[in-house]
């Protein structure tokens, strides 16, 4: 359980929390296989595509800038370093595509922000490119409810106790709500903060983790970003 009269700052993950996010990637991944599909069958496409984004993390970080390097880097495996012209153009227009993408806000977010905007302290925190973090964030319509938008290459312990001591708070006072056990719910409570997690109809395989075994300590799970509006 969560002791909610401690609460001042309440932090947003922002992609497949607030806004759809991860079903994109999956549409752009099939795009990248169907493009691929001369050279070798879509499983395999995919499996080297999904291998080379996790190898790449340490040097790219997290966006779609770093998933178009991977998608350009996965075909020129699959294609043997045979892939033409063309298909490196269309690669990149996948790319493209993705960051011009509409914010599809989930039910429910604007007016929970709305509402609780009015009695907290209402943050962002994200990880990834900053440019495109922040873009999806002014686009999104919800900056209006937002004090602070954070945007981290890695969102783990240190980078959260770097914030907590940036907003001025103990630990105890900051609750993250978030879809990704790894990145927003295990290094927050890690900490002595609290966390809301909010499983996504789609999450990435790199930011699955299993919730059923989280002590319930400074701890819940929830099924609509709605539900905070009467928990809070
Ligand atoms: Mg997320």
């Amino acid at each position: 359980m969560i002791n909610l009269k401690n609460i001042k700052v309440i932090s947003f993950d922002a992609d497949d929390t607030l806004w759809q996010n991860e079903k994109l990637f999956r549409k752009t991944e099939c795009d990248f296989c169907k493009l691929m599909a001369h050279y070798i069958e879509p499983t395999k496409a995919l499996k080297i595509l999904w291998n080379m984004e996790v190898k790449n993390i340490p040097c790219y970080g997290y966006g779609i800038k770093a998933f178009v390097l991977d998608m350009l880097e996965a075909a020129l495996k699959i294609s043997k370093g045979k892939m033409t012209a063309a298909e490196t153009k269309q690669i990149i227009n996948l790319g493209k595509k993705l960051i011009k993408s509409p914010i599809v806000l989930f039910e429910g977010a604007e007016n929970t922000l709305k509402k609780l905007s009015k009695k907290y302290k209402i943050i962002v925190t994200t990880k990834g490119d900053l440019l495109e973090q922040e873009n999806k964030v002014y686009r999104s319509g919800l900056i209006k409810y937002l004090r602070h938008i954070e945007v981290m290459s890695e969102k783990n312990k240190t980078s959260y106790v770097r914030l907590i001591k940036e907003l001025n708070i103990k630990p105890k006072e900051f609750l993250m709500v978030g879809n990704s056990v790894k990145s927003d719910i295990l290094p927050v409570l890690a900490l002595g903060a609290n966390a809301v997690f909010i499983p996504s109809q789609f999450t990435w395989f790199y930011e699955d983790g299993d919730a059923s075994k989280i002590p319930s300590k400074n701890f819940m799970k929830l099924e609509k970003i709605s539900q905070l509006i009467k928990m809070l």
